[in-house]
Order: C-alpha cells, then sequence, then structure tokens
C-alpha cells in the first residue's frame, strides 16, 4: 500500500502539489489531468524519485525520504521516453543490467532474461543494438527492464505518448495482463476504460477519484469549462 499524507510539494518556491492525502490500493490505478497539474510530480513521489516538501510517502510502511532504495525495489518507474532508460548496447544486456545487484547466477540471469524477452515480443532480438529498435520496442525493452526485477508496482508515466497507435495499443495490452499493481498516468483516456480507479489533478490538486467512468467525466467537464491547469 502506498500512502500519501499531507504532501506538498514545491519547486523553488513554486507550490505544485497541495495537500495531497491518498491510500493507494488498487490494482489499477490512473492519473490524469491537464499539462502542468503535477501529475509527473505526484507519480515521481511515488517511489521516492521525487520527496515531498511537506508531509510523507509511505510505502508498506517505509519513509520514501529515508529509505528511497528500499522503496524502488517495491516501486519500479517507467518513462515516456525509452531512450532516457536504456542504458546497454544489446537487448540482452540491458535487461540484465537490472539484475547486476540480486545476487543471481550467470545462468539465473541469462534464465530470467530469456523468459521475459519471450513475454514481451523480443525474444527474437537478444542482441539487435537496443538503439536500434523501433519505438514500441524499444517501450517494451524499458518495461521488460524493469519488470525482469519484480517490483510489486509499476509506476508508468505516460508510457504511450510517443508512440503511435499501433504500438500504443501493444504496450497497453501488456500493461493490462501485468501481475504488478500500476499506476499510469496518461492522456491516453481509452487505456483507463473499465479501470478501477482514476485521479484527476488540476493545478496541484486532487479534483476527482473514483472509477473511471467517473473521473474522466469531471475531467472532460473541466476541459469544456475551459479551466486554467
Ligand atoms: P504534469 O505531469 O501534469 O504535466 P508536472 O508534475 O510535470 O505536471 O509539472 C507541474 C509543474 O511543475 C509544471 O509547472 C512544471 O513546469 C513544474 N516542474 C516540473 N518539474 C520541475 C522541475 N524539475 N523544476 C522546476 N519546475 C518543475
Amino acid at each position: 500500500m502506498i500512502q500519501i499524507e499531507g504532501v506538498s510539494h514545491r519547486y523553488g518556491d513554486r507550490e505544485v502539489l497541495s495537500d495531497i492525502n491518498l491510500s493507494l490500493i488498487e490494482d489499477r490505478i490512473g492519473v490524469i489531468g491537464a499539462n502542468g497539474s503535477g501529475k509527473s510530480t505526484l507519480a515521481r513521489l511515488l517511489n521516492g524519485l521525487v520527496v515531498p516538501s511537506t508531509g510523507r510517502v509511505l510505502v508498506d510502511g517505509m519513509d520514501t525520504a529515508r529509505d528511497g532504495a528500499g522503496v524502488r525495489r517495491k516501486v519500479a518507474f517507467v518513462f515516456s521516453d525509452p531512450d532516457a532508460q536504456i542504458v546497454m548496447p544489446t537487448v540482452a544486456e540491458d535487461v540484465a543490467f537490472s539484475l547486476r545487484r540480486h545476487g543471481l547466477s550467470k545462468q539465473e540471469v541469462a534464465d530470467r532474461v530469456r523468459d521475459i524477452l519471450a513475454r514481451f515480443g523480443l525474444g527474437g532480438h537478444p542482441d539487435h543494438p537496443a538503439h536500434l529498435l523501433s519505438s514500441g520496442q524499444k517501450q517494451l525493452l524499458a518495461l521488460a527492464s524493469v519488470l525482469v526485477t519484480e517490483p510489486e508496482i509499476l509506476i508508468c508515466d505516460e508510457p504511450t505518448t510517443l508512440l503511435d497507435l499501433r504500438n500504443s495499443r501493444q504496450v497497453a495490452g501488456v500493461l493490462e495482463g501485468l501481475a504488478q499493481r500500476v499506476v499510469l498516468v496518461t492522456h491516453n483516456l481509452e487505456l483507463l476504460h473499465g479501470w478501477q480507479r482514476v485521479l484527476v489533478i488540476e493545478q496541484g490538486r486532487v479534483v476527482a477519484d473514483g472509477s473511471a467512468e467517473q473521473s474522466i467525466g469531471h475531467y472532460e467537464a473541466l476541459m469544456a469549462a475551459g479551466r486554467p491547469c
């Protein structure tokens, strides 16, 4: 469980999140809102990439400000741009890199890498240069490299923004089938169809918190009213 208690966040003296209080326990949680409303900052708070200026974020009781490393073993993060996340020259090396501090034998690493690449449709490309993959394949590789460490929760910050419709649907299909709990920040409202819980952020505050249907309706009404972000 992730608990956000009385959290505000400032960059310099500008407050971009104000007094957020949430318990995140559902398997699928969406986060939507206008550009600049604070969604990415909220997402980054969940695994300690950003620590709150006020208040605290607890992951199974661990404070993200005190035990960032422990939190990141449980809570993984996928960025919009997979190039920001791919660090090794080849597909298999990139996935194996994530396991370097897990105390596994070479054979165990090779087995885990092979299995996850097969699951993500990259089994035929282990020695392919990672930077030559298509955008969709790169995002699948970024997901594989994160999920091979078997985190409990996956935070995705607009993972389909740079993808065309086909690749976007492929990544959406992968997210849909994950055993992990997922928190997904997205402008692609289609991805959230049927989700249990969607938060709407506006000007650094949670202004709606309900089913996908309720929250998307609220967001569309906000946008139609032309409220500033
Ligand atoms: P969203 O994901 O909804 O677009 P963000 O959380 O990225 O919103 O940004 C919220 C506000 O904080 C924006 O005005 C943005 O310009 C500002 N901001 C985001 N990151 C930084 C940063 N590292 N330094 C200063 N300001 C930032």
